[in-house]
């Protein structure tokens, strides 16, 4: 099966080469696939020998354990990478970066997904984590998703009520996605720049471009802004081998060069421990951890 596969496959590859924290420990298998068929022969593969398959799109909310991963990696960025854009609307695969989409549609005067500007993702982490800011999430613009079950079978998906809620969407257990359909509006090009010059520019500001990160450790509480809890525990700046509680940004946790996911994993025992001894608040952990 897994010779079959057209993409790569790799043995015991680090996953810190594809995490943006860089922490990772190496994957017994890890496949970048070229196409859905390949993905289809990576999943008969795991089930055959009975492991488990975890699924990485540009492994931006991350963090991936520091020991061995004992599970068939899919690595979906750049596969299945084609936008086509029909009217208002784009057809969009699993492997497309959102910055790509937004500079194409742009280009095209197609905008409405602005909001989305600046977060690095492939349309599948962004749709599997219903990534957004406080303006709009993508689940916003979803039309229809299309998904590979676990045993290989094409599913589509239209949006209903529920499906996507705040940082997440309720994704059949073991699917992978493989595509989307997104909803766009139609504006003048000088205004789709204004809007994405100044949301990078307040990016900027925000996030730590520069360092390696995992963006937002956790989910904003009701009402909350985990930052804000985070910082009023005197976490801000928090150091713990090498990595550390973004001062300018507390619900960042960055890597200054030789952090462990041992490392990032403590700083966030600590961090949930104070908010629950301070406020009474159980921080839900945005971030997604891969292996054992
Ligand atoms: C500097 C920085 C800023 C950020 N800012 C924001 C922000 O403003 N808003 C926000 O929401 N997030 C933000 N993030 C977090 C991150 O960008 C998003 O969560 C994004 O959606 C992750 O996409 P990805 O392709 O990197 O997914 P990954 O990190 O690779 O995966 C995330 C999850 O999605 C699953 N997944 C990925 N692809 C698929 C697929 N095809 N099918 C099924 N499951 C899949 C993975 O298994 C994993 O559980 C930021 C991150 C960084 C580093």
């Amino acid at each position: 099966m897994l010779a079959s596969i057209r993409g790569t496959v790799r043995y015991q590859e680090l996953l810190s080469f594809h995490t943006s924290l860089r922490i990772g420990g190496p994957a017994d298998i890890f496949v970048e696939p070229l196409d859905v068929n390949d993905i289809r022969q990576a999943l008969d593969h795991a089930k055959s020998e009975c492991l488990p398959v975890a699924i990485l799109g540009s492994g931006n909310n991350v963090l991936a354990r520091d020991r061995r991963i004992q599970s068939v990696v899919l690595k979906l960025e750049g596969c299945l990478g084609r936008a086509e854009f029909r009217g208002d609307e784009v057809v969009a695969g699993a492997g497309v970066t959102l910055s790509s989409l937004i500079r194409e549609a742009t280009a095209i005067n197609l905008g409405g997904i602005e909001c989305l500007a600046g977060i690095p993702a492939t349309i599948g982490g962004a749709l599997a984590m219903n990534a957004g800011t406080p303006d709009g999430a993508i689940g916003d613009f979803v039309t229809a998703i299309y998904f590979l079950h676990a045993d290989g079978k094409l599913g589509e998906f239209k949006p209903i009520y529920g499906r996507f809620t705040y940082q997440e969407f309720a994704l059949p257990a073991g699917a992978i996605i493989i595509g989307c359909r997104l909803r766009m509006t139609r504006r003048p090009l000088a205004e789709i720049q204004k809007d994405l010059k100044a949301r990078m520019k307040t990016r900027k500001a925000l996030n730590p471009l520069a360092l390696a990160s995992a963006g937002p450790v956790w989910k904003n509480p009701p009402g909350e802004e985990a930052g804000r809890l985070i910082e009023k525990v005197g976490l801000k700046g928090k150091k713990l081998g090498g990595a550390e509680i973004y001062a300018k940004n507390p619900n960042f946790i960055v890597n200054r060069g030789n952090a462990t996911a041992d490392d990032v994993l403590a700083l966030m025992e600590t961090t949930r421990e104070r908010v629950q001894a301070q406020f009474g608040i159980t921080l839900e952990q945005k971030i997604r951890i891969i292996g054992e």
